[in-house]
């Protein structure tokens, strides 16, 4: 899309250039004509010629300049023979306290990005009723763990709400993978519309309330 858009993308949807309306400033660097040498202007409008965005920078700052300094070039090619300075150039500073405060913001959005991607859990738990189990007072469960981290995680299945589980309830999990399985719960007392099932490991309880029949 950008080689066939090509200049019109900077002038129209690039963000870039939309994100310079609000750091330009007196001191921002650009490529400007010098005005105060006009009258010593060859007029030989090759600056305009040779600009891919169809700009006159005699005009001052544009809005759809790209910066690409061919004006530049263009005029010096022009005063070279003529032993002069073009009257087009690069003005204004890289470093301003502007540009600096609207790349830290970004730069600490980052930082915080990176920080909540390091200290999330490692382990993701997810359950579901499937059904009950006649008039046994039980029901099944279905359950998968995600282990996101680089080594194997041992995990102890447990439930909260007054009921008890049935069957193995420590699964090992590979790094980087996600195992599934089936789960029985039974409570003495009957239904207890909801429980909690917990996969816990070292430092941590992973929790999930499912209804209870
Ligand atoms: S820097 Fe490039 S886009 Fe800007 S005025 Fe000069 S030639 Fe045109
Ligand atoms: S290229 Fe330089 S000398 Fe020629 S018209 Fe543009 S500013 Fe003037």
């Amino acid at each position: 899309m950008l080689a066939f858009a090509g200049v019109r993308f900077c002038r129209s949807v690039c963000p870039y250039a939309m994100l310079q309306n609000v750091l330009f400033d007196g001191n921002t660097l650009t490529i400007a004509y010098d005005r105060d040498r006009d009258a010593s202007c060859l007029r030989c409008d090759l600056c305009v010629a040779r600009c891919p965005a169809g700009i006159d920078v005699r005009n001052g700052a544009q809005r759809e300049c790209i910066a690409c300094a061919e004006c530049i070039d263009a005029c010096r090619s022009m005063t070279a023979r003529r032993g002069i300075d073009p009257f087009i150039a690069y003005r204004g500073r890289i470093l301003r306290g502007k540009a600096a405060l609207a790349g830290a913001a970004p730069a600490a959005a980052g930082l915080a990005f990176a920080a909540f991607l390091a200290l999330r859990p490692g382990v993701a738990f997810d359950a579901h009723w499937e059904e009950k189990i006649g008039n046994s007072g039980a029901n099944r469960y279905g359950y998968a763990v995600r282990n996101g981290t680089g080594n194997p995680m041992t995990l102890r299945l447990g439930i909260e709400g007054g009921a008890t589980l049935m069957g193995d309830r420590e699964i090992t999990v590979p790094p980087r993978s996600r195992r599934a399985g089936k789960l029985l719960a039974k409570r003495p007392g009957g239904a207890a519309n909801r429980v909690v099932l917990v996969a816990s490991g070292p430092g941590f309880a992973v929790k999930k309330e499912v209804t209870f029949p």
